[in-house]
């Protein structure tokens, strides 16, 4: 007898301590209902490390029936901008598109918690409203959650805190204030009474002091044995205007003052970040217990965060790479950013499954590029649609092929998906094969052309090299072969083995394209290892342009297909072809010619 065994309906999640975690709060009923965010700061790009955060914070709100709010993390107007806001959504937006996209929080626009309050309404979210309700209204109707549109109540927080004498204002200065911390010294402002504490806030907000000169702090411990209990700061003076507050304010509360009420306000559960932030969570617990706030409390747990071979991922490194012109912009396809990724070809899927599939440590390391390199082959191996195409041409000449004959022959369009179907490709006396498949002097185990030698043509006849035709400077101008003309498909000698099968495509047929083979951007695994300056170890060789010759098919290349260029690599069209102007970019190559290198070495 057989053990009947079921599939399981859903793919099997990763497993890690955090999830452990949720689960055991899930089976408790601590919450009802799990509630993560992704909070990013919009001073950059997204990178790749914030897939990570975005898999494991929309993942958890997946696998357990949760929410996973987007909330721009606006406390710093200086830095911040519109056009990142505008970036960071468009890339959660493609990166869950079809996974997680129902567990995506945002909120009406134009609204806040409060206003939401006030209007009695219950669809604060849109996983709370049906598709069918809002059609593809979505984006007319929600956006993201700021943190800079509770400055009003994170205010209100600071004012509670003032009067419960758990928050004063100091006049030290930045420098001072930095000393008394790092020496556990007691500000000299530290006893002001909670009304002149009260008088003195309110002036700060109301604009009556200058940047830097007041600022106002938690009172906690003078010489705690962590620096962040030690007085931290809650709010400081900065006469900036913010890009979503305007004018509003002239003080701006700290991000950690920021964080945990954001998050309390949201109904958030469990406040997922790297560990960098382990040792704020004490301060994180501080502000929210100190105010009284009804249970259950939002808590933080925090995991290791992605660092990447050959990568830079800090967004100021990144905001270097394009104020400096070293990349084309945030979205260049070497750049480690999500938009930057797209463009180069990757699927949301290929990267989900590196991004998701990570796992989740307490330990910083480094990741393997490879890890990610073999998640993009593996998907698009099994997505992408083969063409022939030819990078570097050289000319053949088939000397028995009647000039002017076409044959129409048929190619298989992708091996690993029968319903991909198959193609007619043209076949004619004049051929490109790639340079490198020639070689007038072969090294040993050579299998490709060689003068005398034989070489099979994809899909077509085999081919001997007769005759090497150069011109007055030796120059390589053609390659006149002889076919074996019963040697396709279906022929006399179809079965006929010769070594080797190189790719081609027929020059009067040829479509002409800018090609961009990218390469990793830096030469060396940790670019910024030992404080070491990033940008002296860039690949110069991270970008070479060639114009390439490629079957006619690829006339009609669409966007949102990928494709294979037989025996060389990934390809996919940028966004720069225009209407009889082809440009691709190369995703990634069909073996790691990085691997192979450091092997021979
Ligand atoms: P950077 O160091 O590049 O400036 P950041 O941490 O300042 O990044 P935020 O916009 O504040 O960027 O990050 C938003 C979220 O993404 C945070 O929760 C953060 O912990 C997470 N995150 C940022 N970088 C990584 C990374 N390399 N791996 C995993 N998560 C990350
Ligand atoms: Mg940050």
């Amino acid at each position: 007898m057989s053990l009947e065994t079921k599939e399981p309906a859903v793919p099997a999640a990763p497993s890690d301590f955090i999830r452990d975690i949720v689960a055991a709060h899930v089976a408790e009923n601590i919450y009802s209902r799990i509630h993560t965010r992704f909070p990013p700061e919009p001073n950059g790009y997204l990178h790749i490390g914030h897939a990570k955060s975005i898999c494991l914070n929309f993942g958890i709100a997946r696998e357990f029936g949760g929410v996973c709010n987007l909330r721009m993390d606006d406390t710093n107007p200086a830095k911040e901008d519109v056009e990142y806001v505008d970036s960071i959504q468009a890339d959660v937006n493609w990166l869950i598109a079809g996974w997680a996209d129902d567990k995506l929080g945002l909120k009406p626009k134009g609204m806040t918690p409060e206003t939401v309050a006030e209007e009695g309404r219950r669809d604060f979210y849109l996983p709370a409203v049906t598709q069918s309700e809002i059609g593809n209204r979505k984006s007319e109707i929600f956006e993201p959650f700021y943190a800079s549109d509770y400055f009003d109540q994170i205010y209100d927080f600071a004012e509670q805190l003032v009067e419960k004498g758990k928050a004063f204002v100091c006049d030290l200065t930045p420098e001072e204030t930095d000393e008394y911390r790092r020496n556990g010294k007691a500000s000299p402002f530290r006893d002001r009474g909670v009304e002149e504490n009260l008088n003195l806030f309110q002036r700060m907000k109301a604009g009556e002091f200058t940047d830097g000169s007041r600022v106002l702090r938690a009172k906690i411990e003078v010489d705690a044995a962590n620096i962040w209990m030690r007085d931290p700061l809650l709010y400081r003076i900065k006469k900036t205007e913010h890009h979503h507050t305007g004018a509003k304010w002239c003080i701006y509360p700290m991000y950690d003052f920021a964080h945990c009420l954001s998050d309390y306000i949201e109904g958030i559960t469990h406040s997922i970040c790297t560990l960098e932030f382990e040792v704020h969570r004490p301060l994180y617990d501080w502000i929210l217990e100190s105010l009284g706030l009804p249970r259950p409390l939002p808590h933080q747990y925090e995991f290791a965060r992605l660092s990447l071979g050959y990568t830079v991922m800090s967004k100021r490194k990144l905001m270097q790479l394009v104020d400096e012109k070293l990349v084309t912009g945030w979205d260049d396809p070497r750049m480690p950013t999500i938009s930057g990724i797209r463009r180069r070809g990757v699927t949301p899927e290929a990267l989900r499954n590196f991004a998701y599939n990570i796992g989740i440590t307490k330990y910083n390391g480094l990741t393997d590029v490879s890890v990610l390199e073999f998640a993009i082959r593996e998907d698009l191996n099994k997505r992408s649609l083969r063409r022939l195409a030819v990078l570097r041409p050289i000319k053949v000449v088939i000397t028995n092929y009647a000039a002017g004959q076409v044959e129409e022959l048929e190619a298989v369009n992708n091996p690993e998906d029968e319903t991909a179907g198959k193609r007619k490709i043209p076949f004619s006396r004049e051929l490109y094969i790639e340079r490198e498949d020639f070689a007038e002097v072969p090294p040993p185990k050579f299998f490709r052309l060689k003068p005398g030698g034989e070489v099979r043509l994809k899909y077509a006849y085999i081919i001997k090299c007769e005759e090497v035709v150069k011109d007055a400077a030796g120059n390589l101008v053609e390659l006149r072969c002889t076919a074996d003309l019963d040697s396709k498909s279906g022929g006399a000698t179809s079965n006929r083995k010769v070594k080797g099968t190189i790719h081609w495509v027929s020059a009067a047929h040829a479509v002409e394209a800018e090609v961009r083979l990218y390469d990793r951007l830096f030469t060396e695994a940790e670019p910024d290892k030992d404080g070491r300056d990033f940008k002296s170890v860039l690949n110069p060789h991270s970008l070479e342009v060639v114009t390439a010759k490629l079957e006619p098919s690829l006339k009609d290349a669409r966007p949102e297909v990928r494709y294979q260029f037989e025996r060389l690599a990934y390809f996919a069209l940028d966004y720069d072809a225009q209407p009889g102007k082809l440009v691709f970019n190369r995703t990634i190559t069909l073996k790691d010619a990085w691997a192979k290198a450091a092997q021979k070495s």
